[in-house]
C-alpha cells in the first residue's frame, strides 16, 4: 500500500517535491505534520485542520498508551475513527518521550522501563511493544523505538544508544513484517547524536534493515541551531535518496525551509500550536506576539491577505482582547491561523521545486521574515 515518488527535484538545493501513498490517502511533500498529542490536535476539530489544509497528523504512543489505554482505542478499531480523523496518521514509538517525560526510566537491551508521569504507574516498553501499541492505533506511518539521549559530547553513551537503537530496529522490522507490513510503513531512526561518523555507521545499520522511509531523530534535543543545520547537512544525503526523509521534532518555519533545502521532505513538531497558545503568530513579514499593547487599537487581521477563517473574519485588536482575557476561543483562533500558515508555507516550497525555483523562493521567504 505504501509509496513514494519524488515527482521534481530543485537543480541547485537538494529540495525535491514528491508524494507519499498510505492506506487513509496521498500526502504531498514535503510536508508538515501538526503534533495531536492525545488523540486531538489541541484546539482544533479535525474539520478545521482539514480546513488549514492538514494532510497527517502525528499521533503520540506514549501517551495514547497511557491515557485512554489500547483496551479503548481497540474499541474504535484505530484512532482514525476514535478521533473522526480520515486521514493518514504518524505515531511516534514512545521513545522520546519516556526519555523526556517518565520518571525512572531504566534500559536494557530488552527496552525501557519507566513510571508514568500521571499516576507514577510501572510499564515496560519493548521495540515489539512499541509495534504492537501503534498496530492498535492504526497508524499509517510506524515509528521504530529509538534510544534518545540529551545533546551531548560523550561519544561513548552516543555510540551505545545508537549500538542499542540498531538493535532494536530489527525487532521492530521482524514484527511489523509478521503483523503490519500490508497496512502501513515503518520509518527507521537515525541515532548517533552530534558525531558525523557515529550517523554514517547509524545510517548503514538501517539500510542494511530497509526500511520504507528514514527519520532522523536525537536531533532538536538542545544543540545549537547551526549544529542541528550540519548534521542534518552531512546526514540526510547518506539516507537512500528514493525513500522519504523525515526530520523529527523540527522547528520554526526558518528551519523547515532550510531543511527541505537540505533534502528532507516531513517535519513534526509543536511550535505552531504551543506558539499560538503562548500568543506567538507566524506571518510572511514575520512573528508577532498578539499580547503586545500595540494591537490593542488594531483593526487589520492578523496577516493581510491570509484566507484562514481567523484572519477573514477577525482583527488583531480583537484577538489580543481574548488572549488577554483568557477567553478559549483564543486559542483555537490563533492556532487555526498557524496551522494554516505552516501548510501554507509547504505548499508554497512544494509549488516552487515543482517550477525549479526553490532557490529564488527561499531568497524571498527570508527578506520578507526579516522586514
Ligand atoms: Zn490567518
Amino acid at each position: 500500500m505504501f509509496n513514494f515518488k519524488i515527482e521534481s527535484e530543485s537543480r541547485n538545493t537538494r529540495a525535491r517535491a514528491g508524494l507519499l501513498q498510505t492506506s487513509h490517502g496521498r500526502i504531498k511533500t514535503p510536508v508538515f505534520m501538526p503534533v495531536g498529542t492525545l488523540g486531538t490536535v489541541k484546539s482544533l476539530s479535525p474539520e478545521e485542520l482539514l480546513d488549514a489544509g492538514a494532510q497527517v497528523i502525528l499521533g503520540n504512543t506514549y501517551h495514547l498508551y497511557l491515557r485512554p489505554g489500547c483496551e479503548v482505542i481497540n474499541l474504535f478499531h484505530g484512532l482514525h475513527k476514535f478521533m473522526h480523523w480520515e486521514k493518514p496518521i504518524l505515531t511516534d514509538s514512545g521513545g522520546f518521550q519516556i526519555f523526556s517525560l517518565a520518571k525512572l526510566s531504566k534500559v536494557t537491551d530488552e527496552g525501557v522501563t519507566f513510571q508514568s508521569h500521571i499516576d507514577g504507574s510501572s510499564h515496560a516498553l519493548t521495540p515489539e511493544k512499541s509495534i504492537e501499541i501503534q498496530i492498535c492505533l492504526g497508524s499509517d506511518i510506524v515509528m521504530c523505538l529509538d534510544q534518545c539521549i540529551e545533546y551531548s559530547f560523550d561519544r561513548d553513551k552516543t555510540k551505545d544508544a545508537l549500538d542499542r537503537t540498531t538493535c532494536w530496529a530489527k525487532k521492530c522490522k521482524n514484527i511489523w513484517t509478521e503483523k503490519a507490513q500490508n497496512k502501513s510503513a515503518l520509518f527507521g531512526i537515525v541515532q548517533g547524536g552530534v558525531f558525523k561518523d557515529l550517523r554514517e555507521i547509524s545510517v548503514a545499520g538501517l539500510v542494511e534493515i530497509d526500511f520504507s522511509g528514514y527519520a532522523l531523530g536525537g536531533l532538536s534535543v538542545g544543540e545549537p541551531k547551526d549544529i542541528m543545520l550540519e548534521i542534518a547537512e552531512s546526514t540526510l544525503p547518506m539516507l537512500p535518496h528514493l525513500k522519504p526523509k523525515y526530520v523529527m521534532g523540527v522547528g520554526t518555519p526558518e528551519d523547515l525551509v532550510d531543511l527541505v533545502a537540505l533534502g528532507a521532505d516531513m517535519f513534526d513538531c509543536v511550535i505552531p500550536t504551543r506558539n499560538a497558545r503562548n500568543g506567538q503568530m507566524f506571518t510572511e513579514r514575520g512573528t508577532i506576539n498578539i499580547c503586545n499593547s500595540r494591537f490593542k487599537h488594531d483593526t487589520a487581521p492578523v496577516e493581510s491577505g491570509c484566507a484562514c477563517y481567523t484572519c477573514r473574519h477577525y482583527s488583531r485588536a480583537y484577538l489580543r482582547h481574548l488572549y488577554m482575557a483568557k477567553e478559549l476561543l483564543a486559542y483555537r483562533l490563533n492556532t487555526i491561523h498557524n496551522i494554516h500558515y505552516y501548510m501554507k508555507l509547504m505548499e508554497q516550497m512544494r509549488s516552487a521545486i515543482q517550477k525549479d525555483e526553490f532557490e529564488i523562493f527561499r531568497k524571498k521567504f527570508i527578506e520578507k521574515r526579516m522586514s
